[in-house]
Parts: C-alpha cells; structure tokens; sequence
C-alpha cells in the first residue's frame, strides 16, 4: 500500500492561540475563508489545526488524477522519526524567536535568502525556505510576530513541500515551483495564496514518485528526535 505523510516539527514555543482560518473550496482552488476567529488551546493546537489544513491540500493533490497518489495520506506531528520515509515530507514550524533548523545547518544558504529578502522588499521577513541540506531536505515556515492564521501557514508551508519534491537527483532547479508550480500560491508575489487545480495535478505527480531524504534535526525535544 502506498502511503504519504506529511510531518509537522514544532520549533520552539507553540502558539497556544491563532487565526483559526478554515479553507473553502473554491471553483477548484482551495482557498482561505476570512480569519474570524481565535481558537484556544482548549480541544486542539496549532499544530494540529495546521495538520488538518495541510490535509485538505494534500488530499486534492492525491486525488487530482487515477490512481490516487498515496492510499493513506497522514499529516500529523512528528512522533517518531523512524518512521519517516523518503517520499514523505517533513516540516519545521518555526516559532518566532526559535532558531530556524535551517540557519543552524546551513548558514551560508540561510544568510544569501535573508539578504535576496531584504533587497526585495527592505526587510529581512521570510515567510518559509527549503534548502537541499547535505543530511536532508529542510522544509521551514516562520511564525510572524502576534498570532498565526493557520490557513496562511498552510498554504506558505506547502509552497516549501512543492520546493521539497524538487527531482534533485535528475538536476532539477529548486525553483520550478515559481513558472512551473500552477500558480496561487506557487507564485511568489501572490502571497503564497490559494492551490489550483493544476497545482493539486502537478503535485499529484510528485508525491510518491520523488524520494528525497528528509533532514531529521536533533534536539528538538521531542519523542524520537
Ligand atoms: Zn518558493
């Protein structure tokens, strides 16, 4: 059976209340409805909120074509790294004031995206990052200042999973994801917003069938880490 997970590492403090935007499905692209409402750590937490987002885009990929990409498709926490396969992806979700994974293991990388950002735009925010590491593909979302919107971190952590199922060993650039990725939240610009229907197809193609070894950080603090 194939099966396909998406894991969720928290760095540092979880937020323990959020924008608990919810997604719609929208003529095709999933969207994110108007972020109402904060939710307390009382019956979730954010990163299962986060989870349960994820999951609906994972799923539209998955089920974009026949076959279906994976049997049994799980977006959770990491418990236990052992676990993780190939063809899975992992994801750091980075607290404000945490130490990106990222800048920690390749700090040349981390230094060239902060300085391209701030030529960009003035400043040195980065909503996410992924960098073929040499011990793994790191996949990063940064929590802003204040409280997260789960859908946006959603969507900007996906942004970083279509850069994680780069076909690195066939050479592939890293940055296919920006022409190539089916645009809304594939574009950079668009504020890493809304999957289309060719994003859910493009990935569709990509979710069991490209193997890149994940970078499993230590010290995290977590069961198996
Ligand atoms: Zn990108």
């Amino acid at each position: 059976m194939l099966s396909f997970s998406c894991v969720l590492v928290m760095v540092g403090q979880e937020p323990t209340t959020w924008y608990n935007t919810e997604l719609r499905y929208d003529n095709g692209t999933w969207m994110s409805k108007p972020a109402t409402t904060h939710k307390a750590t009382a019956d979730t937490t954010f990163i299962d909120a986060l989870s349960q987002s994820l999951f609906h885009l994972f799923n539209a990929a998955r089920e974009a074509a026949t076959p279906k990409a994976a049997d049994v498709l799980v977006c959770s926490r990491l418990i236990d790294k052992s676990l993780v396969k190939t063809t899975d992806v992992v994801g750091y979700v980075i607290a404000k004031g945490a130490q990106s994974i990222i800048q920690r293991v390749e700090a040349a990388a981390w230094d060239a995206a902060v300085g391209r950002a701030k030529a960009a735009h003035g400043n040195t925010a980065v909503a996410g990052m992924c960098i073929p590491a040499k011990d793994g593909v790191i996949s990063e979302v940064y929590l802003p200042n204040g409280e997260p919107n789960v859908a946006d971190t959603a969507f900007t952590l996906f942004h970083e999973f279509m850069h994680n199922k780069t076909r690195f060993a066939a050479g592939e650039d890293i940055n296919w994801v920006h022409t190539r990725g089916g645009g809304g939240l594939a574009t950079p610009g668009t504020g890493l917003r809304g999957m289309t229907p060719e994003t859910a197809k493009i990935m569709h193609g990509r979710l069991s069938t490209v193997s890149n070894k994940q970078y499993l950080a230590t010290g995290i603090g977590l069961k198996g880490l």
